[in-house]
């Protein structure tokens, strides 16, 4: 087997998507009650943080960071590239962005990792917890290490992800991300918490003064709706911006319902987009356009864009109506009419109201702390004499 190479490598300091444009360094929290030991996993097949479009391996790379702050010893297992405050293990030699969901290469990846944390443990300086954010491999086989495994749900719960979960999910101690999804957990599931996708509000520049564009931003396919959100902005009459990739199996999708509504005027896909464009995209536009037609778990997009003081009109499905507080930071719709009617109402939206709504609820060290707290839980109940 080979081995996992160690470093420890600060965050980017510039031009990665997300990291690194914070104006001071964050202040010091107090030290937690106990320092943990925690083994992170990442998933395999992009780094963390991801240069390009990568929801979980951002929200991995925040919390990382939290937790290194916050004093705790984490060590992250993840893709090569990867950069990090915490102890850093590159896992495979390299990453599979064109394989994702593989599973060879999640169970390579995973193997290796329950392989190291073993041998911690053999050699005295073991984890107190892994904290898995990988598919499902370390779920499955969660009780066959001698480490509890806390796992984040990333997913919805789909048929097939609702059985896989009946099955193995109370192998770990399973963290939900929104109240929707726990809502939607199988019956019996024990779900340990609920913890929200973090947002570093330093990095995302507020911009009370509007462009006049709307946005959309995701992998464009069809429960994500970016062809709702042309047909909205047309109904609208105002340009829109689609950014985000094409990912494979969603090339007849987008030939069929996105590009032969492309022009360079009134619709307009930039691809994907990371680092300044991007933000500078969030933060100039009027509103960002969330028209899903599926239970999307969080939602990454529209906490960036409230962040940026941009209000988000969205369908009410999944955690949209946790995240958008009609009238104060954006507007629920029904249909694409509706989401057009609501543009013309933006006006009476405050910039300045988006971004607190998210500030408070979403802050990377509120975040960590609520991990921390699920953490303690867990440690202390296994320290409990039997
Ligand atoms: N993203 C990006 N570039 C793109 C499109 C998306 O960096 O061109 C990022 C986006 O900013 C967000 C993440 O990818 O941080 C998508 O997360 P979200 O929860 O919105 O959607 P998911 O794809 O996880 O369902």
């Amino acid at each position: 087997m080979g081995t996992i190479g160690t470093s420890r490598v600060p965050p980017r300091p510039e031009g990665g998507v997300e990291v690194g444009t914070a104006v001071q360094p964050p202040p010091k929290p107090d030290p937690p009650a106990r320092k943990l030991k925690i083994a992170m996993l990442a998933p395999p097949w992009v780094p963390t943080p991801p240069t390009g479009y990568g929801g979980i391996e951002l929200v991995v790379s925040f919390l990382s960071e939290a937790l290194v702050r916050r004093r705790h010893d984490v060590t992250l297992f993840a893709a090569p590239e990867s950069r990090s405050s915490a102890i850093l293990r590159e896992v495979l030699p390299q990453g599979h962005p064109d394989e994702m969901e593989r599973s060879l290469h999640e169970a390579d990846h995973v193997g290796r990792v329950f392989d190291e944390v073993d041998r911690a443990a053999a050699e005295g300086r073991g984890f107190d917890l892994i904290h898995d954010h990988c598919g499902y491999t370390a779920v499955a086989m969660a009780n066959r290490i001698d480490v509890p495994v806390v796992h984040t749900l990333h997913g919805p719960f789909t048929g097939d992800t609702a059985a896989f979960y009946s099955q193995h999910g109370g192998k770990a101690h399973l963290v939900a991300i929104s109240d929707t999804q726990r809502a939607a957990a199988p019956a019996g599931t024990r779900i340990a918490g609920v913890v929200p996708n973090p947002i570093d509000l330093d990095e995302w520049p507020y911009q009370p003064d509007k462009g006049d564009y709307l946005l959309w931003v995701g992998r464009l396919n069809d429960a994500k709706g970016p062809h709702r959100a042309i047909a909205a902005a047309r109904a609208a009459g105002t340009p829109l911006v689609l950014a985000g990739p094409v990912q494979p199996g969603e090339q007849e999708y987008f030939d069929r319902e996105v590009a032969p509504h492309l022009d360079d005027d009134r619709v307009r896909y930039v691809g994907e987009v990371g680092g300044d464009r991007k933000r500078r995209l969030f933060a100039e536009a009027r509103a960002l356009l969330m028209p899903i037609r599926w239970d999307e778990p969080f939602g990454m997009v529209m906490v960036e864009a409230l962040a940026c003081g941009t209000p988000v009109i969205a369908f009410p499905r999944g955690a949209a109506p946790e995240i958008v507080r009609p009238g104060e930071n954006g507007c629920l719709v029904e249909d694409e009419d509706e989401m057009a009617e609501a543009v013309a109402t933006l006006g009476k939206i405050d910039p300045a109201a988006c971004r607190s709504s998210v500030a408070e609820r979403f802050g990377v060290d509120r975040v960590a702390a609520g991990y921390e707290e699920i953490y303690g839980a867990i440690v202390d109940r296994r320290d409990r004499p039997a």
